[in-house]
């Protein structure tokens, strides 16, 4: 495995540090580690060549297959959903490029990632080992069933979105752990956080979005 050159890494470093201030401590993201952690990922290393000038602007940008790495300020509202505090064990269901890959694995134990699509599969992994990450086990498969044989897990991110949250990562979820997906229309959907203490979940909704499509047995059909 290549280690990414540092120069490379460091690059954009201003860009960085503009969007953590502008586009997340502006619009209420709060916990400083995750804002330190965003100012430190190499978001323009997950995006497509011909796309780094764009790395670090306000939307979700193309990562080829039809998918898309999401807008920097969905990423940090989810990750600070999850209350990550450094010991947990993360299932993340849509791998895609590994930007948010890398973020979790930064603020938590360890990431179990599932992603469909091989191609997006494999380069996240070549990037995220490139980089050094060594808390990450990566998954091609359909991410709906989750990971049965891993599970419980602290917390779940789901990073596509379905009508409803698929029953069986609700049932991954261990107590007192937290899950943020999702839901809703194809074409609109809510963000919804459940917490799952004493057996029991609560439901939070914290804002609107709109995510590519989670195609699988327990989300949309493939087209
Ligand atoms: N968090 C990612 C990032 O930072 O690049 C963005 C992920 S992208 C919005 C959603 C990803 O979910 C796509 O790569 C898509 O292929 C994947 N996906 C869709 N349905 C899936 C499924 N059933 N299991 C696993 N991955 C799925």
């Amino acid at each position: 495995m290549s280690r990414v050159n540092p120069d490379a890494i460091h690059a954009h470093a201003g860009q960085r540090r503009k969007m953590v201030e502008e586009q997340l401590g502006d619009r209420g993201i709060r916990d400083l580690r995750l804002l330190e952690v965003m100012s430190r990922v190499p978001r323009h290393l997950f995006t497509l060549d011909s796309l780094q000038h764009r790395a670090y602007g306000d939307t979700p940008l193309p990562i080829g297959e039809s998918q898309t790495i999401s807008q920097p300020y969905i990423v940090a509202a989810m990750t600070e959903a999850l209350g990550l505090k450094g010991n947990e064990r993360v299932l993340e269901i849509g791998t895609g490029s590994g930007y948010q890959t890398a973020v979790v694995a930064e603020l938590a134990a360890q990431v179990f990632t599932i992603e469909r699509i091989n191609a997006l599969s494999r380069t996240a992994q070549k990037i995220l080992e490139g980089l050094g990450y060594a808390n990450i086990v990566f998954k091609m498969f359909d991410g709906t069933y989750g990971w049965p044989d891993q599970a419980p897990f602290d917390a779940i991110m789901v990073t596509a979105s379905a009508k409803e949250i698929p029953e069986a990562l609700i049932n991954q979820l261990g107590e007192g752990g937290r899950l943020v997906a999702p839901a809703g229309d194809a074409d609109k959907q809510k963000l919804i956080v459940l917490t799952k203490k004493d057996g029991r979940l609560n439901k939070k909704e914290i804002g609107d979005c709109k995510f590519v499509p989670l195609v699988g047995k327990y989300g949309w059909p493939e087209k």
